[in-house]
């Protein structure tokens, strides 16, 4: 971002009144300094007056300036990073895998633990072996009566085929 001269003289201000070491003259040439090259990296200049507050009056455990000179304040560094104004949403939360349209931690999931009917490290997660409904089970076991049946008939036949072929060979033989 490139100041005017206004925000150049405001943002020089503000960092003066933060540090009053810091010599009005001396942040001003480098704040023209970045201007004459990338500008600041800034997205607006509000976010301009967040980071160098931040540079500013960064402290130590210790209690001590982290920084002893302006001399960096239009570097990109973590005072621009944490001071960056959120722009884009944020990106969607992720879903409970049984509840697809409930974002976690899932409320349906709460009130069945709630309820007593999963336990709380089946939050958010899909049940193994839920039990299929009533018509679906009577389904699957007349499809088993049925193959069983078939394969029983089959077997009968080939019974029935190898006994017939042992008959003719023997009716065969002189
Ligand atoms: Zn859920």
């Amino acid at each position: 971002m490139i100041l005017t001269k206004s925000q150049g003289e405001r943002l020089t201000a503000v960092l003066h009144a933060a540090r009053p070491e810091w010599a009005t003259a001396s942040i001003a040439k480098i704040l023209q300094t970045a201007n004459q090259n990338e500008g600041l990296p800034a997205i607006d200049f509000n976010h301009a007056l967040r980071a160098a507050i931040a540079y500013a009056t960064a402290c130590t455990p210790e209690g001590n300036f982290v920084k002893q000179t302006p001399g960096f304040i239009a570097e990109p560094s973590r005072f621009w990073e944490i001071t960056t104004p959120p722009e884009a949403p944020q990106p969607e939360r992720p879903r409970c895998q049984e509840h697809h349209w409930e974002p976690i931690p899932c409320r349906v999931c709460q009130d069945e633990i709630n309820l007593g009917d999963r336990t709380p490290e089946m939050l958010n997660k899909r049940k193994p072996g839920l039990p299929l409904p009533p018509e679906q089970v009577a389904l699957k076991a007349q499809r088993a009566r049925q193959a069983i049946r078939q394969a029983q008939t089959i077997g009968q036949a080939d019974n029935a085929t190898s006994e017939a072929e042992h008959r003719s060979g023997t009716a065969n033989t002189p």
